[in-house]
């Protein structure tokens, strides 16, 4: 067992002062799974969601696979994630992407957990990777979307959640704030992707879980919701979607 500093505890006690009670903490690789699991064990607020990251496609072996495995059993892992294509690094071709999410769409489904993707630059190619695998009862998550509300639309119609984080927040993220706004409010979820996308009014920043909050605050804007409406159905959302019980 690894021995933390305080700085977590830190961070769950100031993300619980501005309304964030519980938090998901993805391990993407092999080091961060090994984390993500040792926290998630030791706090109460925390969960983990695993699996091997697009941009990390070229090392998804065997091995991987059943290290991922022999995890999920965890009663505090809720989805395996984040899965998905990333076109923008593109650190492995699109064809071993591919087979790493289908992969991995398939233990998510064996596994009865819902699973989180990224996407970055392949919306397109993920909805069709997606389409063709099929969700299981469990269905998916769209993490940090950032596309159109039309793109959403689709992904909702294939039975995915739609997870926003601080880019939303951002001045020039209107087709982002549109889908904030008119998705059906039972489709939403809301994180920070922290440490990246500070929302505003911390953009440039380090971002910190806490800070989910203001994205709340400007989904609520959005909506002609009050702050505390938007908290109760994204957090509604958050229970029903990772089977989470009080
Ligand atoms: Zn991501």
């Amino acid at each position: 067992m690894e021995n933390f500093t305080g700085k977590e505890a830190e961070e769950i006690a100031f993300a619980r002062e501005l309304g964030v009670t519980k938090m998901n903490i993805v391990g993407f690789d092999q080091e961060t799974i090994k984390k993500s699991l040792a926290l998630s064990n030791q706090y109460n607020e925390l969960y983990s969601t695993i699996g091997w990251h697009p941009t990390e496609a070229g090392s998804y072996t065997q091995e991987a696979e059943d290290m991922i495995v022999s995890h999920l059993h965890d009663p505090k892992v809720i989805a395996l994630g984040e899965i998905g294509l990333d076109y923008h690094w593109m650190e492995d071709p699109k064809e071993v992407q591919m087979d790493v999410f289908k992969r991995q769409i398939q233990l998510s489904k064996d596994h009865d957990l819902p699973f989180v993707v990224h996407t970055r630059d392949a919306l397109e190619d993920t909805y069709q990777v997606i389409k063709e695998a099929g969700l299981g009862p469990r269905g998916g998550i769209m993490h940090s979307y950032s596309g159109s509300l039309e793109m959403a639309q689709r992904f909702v119609d294939l039975g995915m959640t739609i997870s926003f984080s601080g880019v939303v927040t951002f001045k020039k993220a209107l087709d982002v704030q549109k889908a904030a706004q008119q998705l059906p409010l039972d489709k939403i979820l809301v994180e920070t992707d922290a440490p990246y996308l500070a929302p505003v009014p911390k953009r440039g920043r380090e971002n910190r879980t806490a800070y989910t909050r203001y994205v709340v605050d400007k989904i609520a804007e959005l909506r002609g919701l009050t702050t505390e409406e938007v908290a109760q159905a994204t957090y509604d959302n958050a229970m029903r979607v990772f089977g989470l019980k009080e």
